[in-house]
């Protein structure tokens, strides 16, 4: 057990931190080292799987990410953008593999992460499960197999905590049905419509998002042409599905070289 590579999980009370934990727990292929939450959070300094309801597990949660990372070779990391910023420079100086589930992340957070890539491993990517990766293989080829006679929308609907939009899943189908198309996201991108907002422009990709309760993460890519409609769905229902992939990554991408990977490369899709 003492030989497999060590794990520790940043934002340790969050849903998908408790997620991650609950899953190593039962992990043969990595075992839990170490837990972070943020300065002044109560889990500091008490026993994660207490603070779960559970039975002690023996990892103390620590603001101290730099001593945590010390003894990893991987770190999980479901936080917010500016704190995977910080752990992405940590964990590359604790030659640590970084698996990265946060989102919302801006130009600038991404270029910073892609210098830590330098160093060290990281594996990125908006959405961790399988069946939304095999998604977005899907959608790059029906967007490559259609023209822009074919309206492309994606809907995403979200939990009521849910502080970003559109979803990190949401702009990856987005960029894969602009690349099926031949076109820059960017320039493509429509969100958030409101008001008179004139007829369609052809050719663009329009984003909406719903949010509300408890609803862990749905998306459709809609392909509206004129008598007829495709829609790819991939619903969610339970979070495991994100903490799975991402442990995945986290044992995938021991002993691979520096740089940075998506679940594309970790699921060989
Ligand atoms: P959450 O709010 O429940 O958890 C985030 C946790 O991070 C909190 O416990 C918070 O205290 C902690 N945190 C924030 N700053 C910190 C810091 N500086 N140091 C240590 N801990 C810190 O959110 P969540 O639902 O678990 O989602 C977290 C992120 O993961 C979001 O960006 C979300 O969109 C993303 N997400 C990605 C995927 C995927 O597959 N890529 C799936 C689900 C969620």
């Amino acid at each position: 057990m003492d030989d497999l590579p060590g794990l520790v999980v940043t934002g340790a009370s969050g849903r998908m931190g408790q997620t991650l934990i609950r899953l190593a727990g039962s992990s043969d292929k990595l075992r839990l080292v170490g837990c972070v939450e943020r300065a002044g959070h109560l889990w500091i300094g008490r026993d994660v799987g207490e603070c779960m309801g559970g039975p002690a597990l023996g990892v103390k949660v620590t603001d101290d990410p730099l001593e945590a990372f010390a003894k990893a070779q991987a770190v999980v990391d479901f936080t917010s953008p500016a704190a995977t910023v910080e752990f992405a420079a940590l964990a590359a100086q604790a030659r640590a593999v970084h698996v990265i589930g946060t989102t919302g992340l801006e130009p600038d957070h991404l270029a910073k992460i892609e210098a830590a890539s330098r160093h060290a491993v990281i594996v990125r990517a908006g959405n961790m499960s399988l069946g939304v990766n095999l998604l977005v293989r899907l959608t790059q080829k029906v967007a490559q197999a259609l023209d822009a006679d074919w309206d492309v929308e994606i809907v995403e609907a979200h939990h009521r905590m849910k502080v970003d939009a559109p979803s990190g899943t949401a702009l990856m189908l987005g960029q894969a049905a602009a690349d099926g198309r031949g076109v820059t996201l960017d320039e493509a991108k429509v969100s958030g419509r409101d008001g008179i907002t004139g007829a369609r422009e052809r050719g663009t990709i329009g984003f909406s998002a719903i949010r509300g309760g408890d609803i862990v993460g749905e998306h459709d890519v809609i392909f509206a042409g004129e008598g007829e409609r495709i829609v790819l769905r991939h619903l969610a229902t339970d979070r495991a599905i994100f903490a799975r992939g991402a442990l995945k990554a986290a044992v995938w991408g021991q002993g691979r070289k520096p740089g940075q990977y998506d679940m594309m490369d970790v699921l060989g899709i």
